[in-house]
């Protein structure tokens, strides 16, 4: 029996960056909208050509976007809030939802931005309002489609469309819309796209609906049903894709689904094919998502083969074989990365490596010829790494045995600690700071790159970075902040630098993820037990101190942002790899402590997206995390300051976490959802300190004193004074001084109104 193979997304960055310098010069207003669509046509060309050549049947099409494809439905379904007005061109409209302007400049407050699932990539959150209603307008995806046939290709193209029910589930209502009352007028739309699909000769249409994976309501759950008999097509066949976990209770729901194909993520959660063989019925494709499109390891063929020979055994429909998921989450390309060791290598696959593994997949189902080798290589790849030396430490192994002697909490509760460090600190009411990072210039950045292909000396390069840190402490001053750091310079990411400097990692040169819009980064590869040589970043921020009298904040990237940020080793629970981070990165607090760094900041901005799906499994992930981020912070005096700062928005379901990791500060993610996050501190009755961020960061737009006057007394409203940090959303690194400068120092402006 044939077994076809088909890919889910493909990401669209682009090998070396393309799309990201395109979009960027195009906001520069160096290149014109044309120019722009022509780098993102000339991508989709390569990425679809290579997809070809790996032999896929179907590739996906509509899986590009110029910024996020969850922006790219509400703009195809004509859910446009009023306030981007419609702007005769299509690409102001959009980059005004996205990023709050578009080729005029003009101002916009943007769209809310958060994490899709569990990953670090950021979409655009839907908005709906009173009344809302739509208006299809399928041009871009038309137009990809008609790219696409004139390729010529063998494989044909299968477009992908973000479902119904996870478009609206991920949306925003705004003033007490009831979002299932507006699925009846969505369905038309989509009804009318499918039709309009079918007559361009499309097969199949992959409709994502990775909801199903989640804990559904009940009225969801009959949405979902509702919806799919609708959209039944006698022309058209959709492949309905889950992702990112189990499908679970819903598994006889999403079995019975009037749609001709299910896919299921067998990477993240294997032991769910024996139940959708109890339920799907043979008529049906099964999609099984066998090669992992979440991590960089390459897989056992042996094992992928006995999930399809299981798949065969009980079931007659046919057979399709694919990632698990979008490969939007992995970096294109290992081949190019010429700097990592052969053996290592060799352990690894990348998103055009993992359509190779498919094609493998397929020969070795099929029982062609080249099964053996190939079944073999793949099996020595990965046993080599399963029983390297590289990634065993004795020591790192007896200090984690060691665990239970360690102080897993500070030495007094935190009403104790905060009048000690009042006393030492003697901070104004409503201090001011900032998350840490400041403008990463192309100077700084070329300083960077010129120190680690050798061009300059070490002595030069730290009297450059130093001098950065001089200029920004003077900065800092000059703006009158309270609490100082030293500006992040030496840094090229927040997690790939501590990676650099600890043993167990293995860096990319060119293994770019998206995480939103133009914005890529390069995920460490760890792979091995994790330790600290040497101090990390006790020498500048030392010097930063030394400059200064106000405090420096020392700071540090927390363990389970590094573990969340990072591609993980698979070979031990990710629990124990989260201890071994811990453990190293608190010999970094208790270092910066013995400089006479008295605050220290570990952020932990990944922390909420490490979260389980389902609930279920929550408290587990919970536990040993916060356990990670005690036990880095535990071991400091009292009256030294512990803050920690979170990029989100949404903290209802994890309050209780956040209280427990006991950081004396935290900072977080609120001007966009204008403060509206800090009712969850309220109900909860959170007692430490708190800076809701009153500067959206993400925006090139600046804020005005007077806004973020009115974003403090906002949480005035709902806090109490003496919680109450001043800062903005989030690290400074991509904006420029210039609106920095201003947006501080209206900032600074607005503590003092509220001092006053
Ligand atoms: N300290 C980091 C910075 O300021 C935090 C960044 C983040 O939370 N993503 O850049
Ligand atoms: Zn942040």
């Amino acid at each position: 029996m044939s077994i076809q193979l088909h890919n889910l997304g493909f990401p669209r960055i682009g090998a070396r960056r393309e799309l990201k310098f395109a979009l960027e010069q195009y906001w520069r207003g160096e290149i014109n909208g044309d120019a722009l669509e022509t780098v993102a046509a000339q991508l989709r060309a390569e990425h679809w050509r290579w997809q070809d050549q790996a032999g896929l049947d179907w590739l996906p099409v509509g899986d590009f976007s110029l910024y996020d494809h969850v922006l790219d439905t509400s703009v195809m379904l004509g859910a446009i809030p009023d306030r981007f007005g419609q702007d005769s061109d299509a690409l102001t409209t959009y980059f005004r939802m996205a990023r709050g302007r578009g080729a005029d400049n003009q101002a916009f407050a943007a769209l809310e931005m958060t994490k899709w699932f569990d990953t670090n990539y950021h979409f655009l959150v839907p908005e709906l309002e009173a009344g809302q209603t739509f208006k299809l307008n399928p041009g871009r995806l038309l137009a990809q489609l008609a790219e696409c046939k004139a390729l010529n290709l063998t494989a044909q193209p299968k477009p992908v469309l973000l479902g119904p029910l996870t478009w609206l589930w991920l949306a925003k209502a705004r003033s007490n819309v009831d979002k299932l009352a507006l699925l009846d007028a969505l369905l038309t739309e989509y009804a009318a796209l499918l039709q309009i699909l079918s007559a361009q000769g499309v097969e199949w249409v992959q409709i994502d609906e990775p909801v199903l994976v989640l804990d559904l309501p009940t009225d969801w759950k009959t949405a979902l049903e509702m919806s799919y008999h609708r959209l039944q097509s006698r022309e058209l066949k959709l492949m309905l894709t889950t992702y990112f976990d189990d499908l679970g209770d819903n598994t006889q729901l999403a079995c019975r689904l009037p749609v001709q194909g299910l896919h299921i993520d067998l990477a993240r959660a294997p032991k769910q094919l024996d139940r959708v063989l109890d339920n799907l019925p043979a008529y049906k494709t099964l999609s099984l998502g066998l090669i992992d499109g979440r991590g960089v390891w390459r897989a056992d063929l042996n094992d992928k083969r006995a999930l399809i020979d299981q798949a065969r055994s009980r079931f007659s429909g046919a057979l399709w074989l694919a990632p698990s998921c979008s490969l939007l989450h992995v970096p294109i390309d290992v081949a190019p990365e010429t700097a990592i060791e052969p053996e290592l290598k060799n352990w690894l696959a990348f998103a055009r490596q993992k359509l190779l593994e498919l094609n493998h997949l397929q020969a070795i189902a099929t029982g062609a010829e080249t099964a053996a080798p190939l079944l073999a290589e793949s099996q020595a790849a990965v046993a080599a790494r399963l029983q390297s030396p590289r990634a065993r430490k004795a020591d790192v192994r007896r200090r984690l045995a060691a665990l239970d002697s360690l102080p897993r909490q500070r030495q007094t509760p935190f009403k104790f600690r905060q009048s000690l460090q009042q006393q030492q600190l003697a901070l104004p009411q409503f201090p001011t700071t900032t998350i840490g990072s400041f403008p990463q210039t192309t100077a700084i950045r070329q300083l960077r790159r010129d120190y680690k292909q050798g061009r300059i000396d070490p002595t030069d390069y730290q009297a450059a970075i130093e001098q950065a840190i001089a200029d920004c402490i003077a900065e800092q001053e000059a703006l009158g902040l309270d609490v100082l750091v030293h500006g992040e310079f030496e840094r090229n990411d927040m997690v790939e630098y501590f990676a650099e400097h600890l043993d167990g990692f293995l860096l990319t040169q060119n293994g770019w993820v998206q995480s939103y819009g133009s914005r890529c980064v390069k995920p460490p590869i760890l792979y091995g037990d994790v330790s600290r040589p040497e101090p990390i970043t006790v020498a500048w921020t030392r010097y930063a101190q030394s400059l200064t009298e106000k405090p420096v904040k020392g700071m540090l990237t927390g363990p389970v942002t590094v573990l969340n940020w990072s591609f993980v080793r698979d070979d031990q629970p990710r629990r124990e790899t989260a201890l071994q981070l811990a453990l190293a990165l608190s010999d970094e607090v208790k270092d910066l402590e013995q400089a006479g760094i008295n605050i220290i900041q570990i952020d932990e901005a990944a922390l909420r997206e490490g979260l389980p799906l389902k609930h279920r499994d929550r408290a587990e992930y919970l536990d040993w995390a916060i356990a990670a981020f005690r036990l880095t912070a535990s071991m400091v005096a009292d009256s030294t300051q512990i803050h920690s700062h979170m990029c989100y928005s949404e903290f209802n379901d994890i309050i209780q976490a956040i209280a427990d990791m006991d950081a004396d500060v935290i900072s977080i993610e609120a001007s966009r959802s204008g403060m509206a996050l800090l009712q969850a501190f309220v109900d909860f009755n959170y007692p430490n300190a708190i800076g809701p961020g009153i500067y959206d960061i993400h925006s090139p737009n600046q804020p005005s004193a007077t806004e973020m006057t009115g974003l403090l007394q906002q949480a005035r409203t709902v806090l109490d004074d003496s919680q109450i940090w001043v800062n903005p959303d989030c690290g400074l690194k991509t904006r420029g001084w210039e609106e920095v400068r201003g947006a501080l120092a209206a900032m600074v402006e607005a503590a003092k109104t509220a001092r006053r």
